[in-house]
């Protein structure tokens, strides 16, 4: 059954990126930091961008404590928002967010559909209303750094 076997290798990519969280530190040029908090599960995090002087995203790095979801959903989006400029990372936290709450992306094409693409294992969360905000806190934290530029430490 294809569908089954697509089922367990999403699985696999959230155990593997929850127990081996990639870009998990902290990023010394960091330009844009902010902190995430889900307070239902007791996930935690705290998120560091370098953004370049033309607006793209050179690294991405987290650090926090919380479920395989959780940490999983950060290392994923560590991964595919090198490169991006913050205007494309903002329309994919968008897209994510469709994604997550009702399994579908209509919003995932274009210049964002690789990223979407490998961000797609998380998608199976929209049968768990209760573990959205797991999924979905990266990426809210990364809308608040995106906001919040600036030499000065994080938000609480
Ligand atoms: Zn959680």
């Amino acid at each position: 059954m294809m569908f089954d076997d697509l089922r367990d290798l999403y699985q696999e990519v959230i155990l593997d990126h929850g127990r081996r969280p990639r870009n998990f530190r902290r990023l010394e040029n960091a330009t844009h930091t902010a902190r995430g908090d889900n307070p239902l599960c007791g996930d935690r995090m705290e998120l560091f961008l370098a953004v370049e002087e033309g607006g793209r995203i050179a690294d991405a790095a987290f650090e926090g404590r919380g479920c395989a979801i959780s940490m999983a959903s950060a290392s994923l989006m560590t991964e595919v928002l090198r490169g991006l400029t913050a205007e494309q990372a903002r329309r994919m936290s968008d897209a994510f967010r469709t994604m997550a709450m009702t399994g579908s992306c209509p919003a995932c094409e274009g210049d964002i559909a690789d990223g979407m693409e490998r961000l797609s294992p998380l998608a199976g969360v929209h049968e768990y209303p209760s573990r959205v905000k797991c999924a979905t806190l990266a990426w809210h934290t990364l809308n608040a750094a995106l906001e919040n530029s600036g030499r000065e430490a994080s938000s609480e």
